[in-house]
């Protein structure tokens, strides 16, 4: 299946918009719909309440996207945060090296490489490095003792908030703080739709333990975060995990790993799981001049924490969603967005069978009582069959239709999304109806 076809479906139903497309578009940049909106909402509340709710030492907090510069030199971001690109001086071609080449791009022969847009060879430049953060001026004068970079990850904004959080909430190593939010990277090339964006949001959770500790938590996290997907209703078959190997780690990972999600254009990164040692709170050590350390009291020691980080891209996991519902039902010539119905943007809908008789003024009453416990929508316009499908297709897994029959005995048709199955269910049954559906859905 192409990636194409979900693109044109994201668009048709108002799940995601190229951004300024009156302008002819802005690259890598997307803009989420309606129903995109709700999509991305219900996957990060699910995330965040996996987290926060799930596990009692894990907090959440919400830092600001800007923060003082010295936090991007502590980091290593201002000198390491960066991408080797080789150009093509004959087609103006930019690949990232490790495109081209495998292995160090300090060691290819760049010269003997062939271009593969415009096939010459002998056009590629040495690789460059550049700096993958967006750099900004603080106040009216733009000079570099004003600058500031929009963060390109939320972890930071963690870790200096690290002690504050932990003294408020008065929490013991090991605990996590969980945090969602923006993040800001100069993709160069950037492609795979949502995949690679240049402004994207992360659900990160930094985990804080005893150094020791470290290699089982990673082993720990790396399964909790891998049976996490069964909930966005991502079959374990379209998963995988796969190691970093030495010369692919970042600057301050002593073990990584990937979650990886076969994408309709083959396996790619959906989330990280990286083993930061103490080296971000050691910095921040020295950069600040504060003292980053726990107290153990039991021990009556100080040390810094070691960090296990689970690090997801929530564009990445809708795309993930996206993909795995789309399903062309070619048997009855439809299109349905197969989302568990607990993240779909819209749980119901209520279709009174005609617009008179009596019968919308009974899908009113169907909305009234069904609205407090779920999103949905009233649809009347035009035939019964029309309206199934165009729900189909937005993934809303469940239609309430209101016949003739309703007036009579105050039941409704429950229709199911994917088995196209229909239940008669009394109205005042129908919250019960809808939640066990959802609880046995497979
Ligand atoms: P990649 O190798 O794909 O560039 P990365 O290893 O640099 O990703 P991390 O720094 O580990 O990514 O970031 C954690 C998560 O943030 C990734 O797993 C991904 O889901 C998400 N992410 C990173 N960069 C982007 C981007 N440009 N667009 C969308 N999501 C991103």
């Amino acid at each position: 299946m192409s990636i194409d076809k979900i693109i044109s479906l994201c668009k048709r139903r108002g799940f995601i918009f190229q951004s300024s497309e009156i302008y002819g578009g802005f690259g890598a940049v997307y803009d989420y719909g309606p129903l995109g909106t709700a999509l991305k909402n219900n996957i990060s509340q699910i995330w965040w309440q996996a987290m926060t709710q799930f596990h009692e030492n894990i907090v959440g907090i919400d830092s600001g996207i800007l923060m003082h510069p010295k936090i991007w030199e502590a980091s290593g971001h201002v000198d390491a945060f960066n991408d080797p690109l080789v150009d093509c001086k004959q087609c103006k071609a930019r690949y990232p090296a490790d495109e081209l080449f495998d292995g160090n791009p300090e060691d290819g022969e760049w010269d003997n490489i062939q271009c593969p847009k415009c096939g010459t060879t002998g056009n590629l430049t040495e690789p460059r490095q550049f700096n993958l953060m967006f750099k900004t001026h603080i106040g009216s004068v733009e000079k570099d003792a004003n600058v500031a970079y929009l963060r390109p990850e939320t972890a930071q904004g963690i870790y200096v908030n690290y002690l504050l959080t932990q003294n408020a909430m008065r929490l013991k190593i090991p605990f996590g703080i969980a945090q969602i939010g923006k993040a800001f990277r100069n993709e160069i090339i950037a492609r795979n739709f949502i995949f690679r964006t240049r402004e994207f949001e992360q659900l990160e959770m930094q985990y804080f333990v005893k150094p020791g500790d470290d290699d089982q938590s990673m082993r720990d996290w790396k399964d909790e975060r891998m049976a996490f997907y069964s909930q966005l209703g991502i079959d374990s078959d379209k998963l995988r995990l796969q190691e970093h190997g030495p010369d692919e780690l970042a600057h301050y990972a002593k073990e990584a790993w990937d979650i990886e999600f076969e994408f309709p254009f083959g396996w790619s990164e959906i989330e990280g799981i990286h083993n930061r040692t103490n080296f971000d709170l050691a910095r921040h050590q020295k950069f600040s001049g504060k003292k980053m350390e726990v107290f153990d009291q039991e021990n009556n020691e100080h040390y810094l924490p070691y960090i296990i980080e689970t690090s997801a891209g929530l564009n990445r996991m809708l795309l993930a969603v996206l993909s795995e519902a789309y399903w062309e039902d070619n048997e009855n010539n439809r299109i349905v967005m197969k989302f568990h119905p607990r993240i779909s943007p819209v749980t119901a809908a209520v279709c009174p069978l005609v617009k008179k008789d009596g019968l919308p003024e009974v899908g009113r009453k169907v909305m009234d009582i069904v609205k407090p416990h779920f999103k949905v929508i009233y649809d009347q316009q035009g035939s019964i069959g029309k309206r199934y499908y165009r729900q189909d297709e937005a993934g809303t897994p469940y239609g309430i239709t209101i016949d003739h029959q309703s007036l009579e005995d105050k039941t409704v048709t429950l229709r199911h999304r994917d088995s196209q199955q229909q239940d008669r269910v009394a109205i005042d049954q129908l919250v019960l109806a809808i939640n066990d559906s959802m609880d046995n859905y497979t």
